[in-house]
């Protein structure tokens, strides 16, 4: 519970950001202060320790997942992959295309990030409309890897996004 009031502690809520009527959580104070980082690390850490979940990937998702992910991944000692948008990785890739609220977006995994049979935990600082994290699911059920979860520091309970991804476990850290 100490780890969890020093998180809430660093997370910033901005009003009308990127839009009017939007209340931006930002994580920023989190990576500003070593110790929030770590017991983000620590939880997240515990959580799949106790899940006993035999993990081969931490799957990021672009751009703030990036900057947990890797640590998480150091932790449990095994790989890293990126998930980023369209147009950012080199070489042969493989991608999906979902729906925001305005129009489309597409993510892009590379063709060897990910092999057939290998088990993946998600993670991202923040879970919305579920749309990204479900998305990146899709992706990879495409590579025919096996989503053990996703991982989120919040989760913005209101828009439901634990709903869109399914039968796909969600762990989060803080819930607004
Ligand atoms: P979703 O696809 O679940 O609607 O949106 C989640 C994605 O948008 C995540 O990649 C997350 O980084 C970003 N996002 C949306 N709203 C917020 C917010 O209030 N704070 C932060 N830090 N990220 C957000």
């Amino acid at each position: 519970q100490e780890k969890l009031d020093l998180i809430a502690q660093r997370v910033r809520a901005i009003p009308d950001f990127p839009k009017k009527g939007i209340l931006f959580r930002d994580i920023c104070p989190i990576l500003k202060d070593p110790g929030a980082v770590a017991a983000v690390i620590d939880l997240f850490e515990e959580y799949v320790r106790q899940t006993n979940l035999d993990i081969d990937l931490i799957v990021g998702l672009d751009a703030r997942g990036f900057l947990f992910g890797p640590l998480l991944a150091q932790r449990l000692g095994v790989g890293f992959v990126l998930v980023r948008k369209k147009g950012k990785l080199p070489g042969p890739t493989v991608s999906v295309s979902y729906c925001l609220e305005y129009g489309k977006a597409e993510l892009e995994i590379q063709e060897d990030a990910v092999s057939a049979g290998q088990k993946v935990m998600l993670i991202d600082d923040l879970l919305a409309t579920g749309g990204t994290l479900a998305a990146t699911c899709d992706l990879m059920t495409q590579k025919q890897a096996t989503v053990l979860g996703c991982l989120v520091v919040i989760e913005l309970k209101e828009l439901k996004g634990a709903e869109k991804l399914g039968t796909h476990r969600l762990f989060s850290l803080l819930q607004y």
